[in-house]
């Protein structure tokens, strides 16, 4: 009993070593007490995930505990697939959303792919169905078919090639094709458009009319107002953001891209316009920095709890089992392997 207790305060000790400086709720930070009233559950998932060889991939906009209390791997989307294809783990539990999950099983089809919430959609990969992009591609059949990696993977398999907000630019930029039909990111699709014609290469951008309603909330007027408050603030957006939005950003580029830069600058204070998730790790993983509150929350991703982690580990239902047609699985992956081909093409 003493050991157990014991065990639980030194859980509840690392916990707190991690979130001291991370928001629990809005305005208030971890405490040393919030820890110990979790420290049972991640405990419990840890010692689950030993027995059953599982291991815990964790979106970064999840909530800050899963991420620094059970996950084995925290990163973006296109990261953590590529995480789960090397862990050799019989079990991946994917703490994100339900898209992600796909990709995962499409690049580890052996292993046992869990969703905690099997109704943590996506507005963009929800905005488009197979069925629906076949339509589009009747209408555009000149053009080459490129989907964000933030799609359904009936999506991807229709895609000559997938991409994530890092590559984006460099893979259409190196299509054969001067007609591109991007999908299912309309935004992202502008901000492309927008690059590309800057940099003079002739390219004709079709699209759907995907958003993330998370990144399209901003406007222009939020950041004039707090750049008159801190005139040297660092904004830092997502190309899911509105062109107006990029224009106005001092860096503009994908998780991992804006976490480095975060890293880098030695800007005082930082406007993070994407989900508070990310400002969570940002908190955790940069004390020095300061970040003024901007972020929105995404209604999908906070549907991840411990509880739902733990109960999926215990015994899952077939709707969080993720299953995918080997058929489907065969053209989303060969999508997504011509992604790694032309991302690692040097650029002419
Ligand atoms: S933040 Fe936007 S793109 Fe990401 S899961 Fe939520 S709705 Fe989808």
């Amino acid at each position: 009993m003493a050991t157990a207790t014991s065990h639980l305060s030194v859980e509840a000790e690392r916990l707190f070593s991690l979130l001291l400086d991370v928001d629990c709720t809005p305005g208030s930070k971890w405490t040393l007490e919030r820890c110990r009233e979790i420290a049972p559950l991640t405990a419990e998932i840890n010692e689950l995930k030993r027995e059953k060889n599982a291991v815990i991939l964790a979106h970064s906009y999840v909530n800050p505990e899963i991420v620094y209390g059970v996950a084995d791997y925290r990163s973006d989307s296109y990261a953590l697939s590529l995480a789960a294809r090397d862990s050799g783990a019989d079990v991946i539990v994917f703490a994100g959303v339900v898209f992600m999950a796909e990709t995962a099983k499409v690049l580890s089809p052996r292993a046992t792919v869990l969703v905690p919430d099997r109704a943590s959609g996506c507005s963009l990969a929800d905005s488009l169905s197979g069925d629906e992009l076949r339509e589009l591609k009747r209408h555009h059949p000149d053009a080459a078919v490129v989907c964000y990696i933030n799609s359904s993977v009936e999506v991807k398999a229709e895609s000559d090639v997938c991409v994530t907000s890092g590559n984006a630019y460099k893979v259409v930029a190196s299509l054969r094709e001067r007609e591109v039909l991007f999908v299912p990111d309309s935004i992202m699709a502008r901000n492309l458009q927008d690059e590309l014609r800057r940099n003079g290469v002739d390219k004709v951008l079709h699209t759907s009319d995907g958003s993330c309603i998370v990144h399209d909330q901003f406007t222009p007027d939020l950041i004039e107002t707090e750049r008159a408050r801190y005139p040297d603030l660092a904004v830092v957006s997502h190309p899911e953001c509105a062109p107006e939005i990029v224009a106005r950003s001092d860096y503009v580029g994908s998780t991992g891209g804006m976490m480095e830069f975060v890293r880098y600058s030695d800007a005082p204070y930082f406007m993070m316009l994407t989900e508070c998730g990310l400002v969570s790790r940002l908190e955790a993983e940069n004390r020095d920095k300061r970040f003024i509150s901007s972020c929105k929350l995404c209604p999908y991703m906070k549907l991840n709890s411990l509880r739902k982690i733990r109960d999926v580990l215990v015994a899952p239902t077939a709707d969080q089992v993720i299953e995918v047609e080997p058929a489907i699985a065969s053209d989303a992956r060969a999508a997504i392997d011509r992604m790694f081909e032309l991302a690692a093409t040097p650029q002419r």
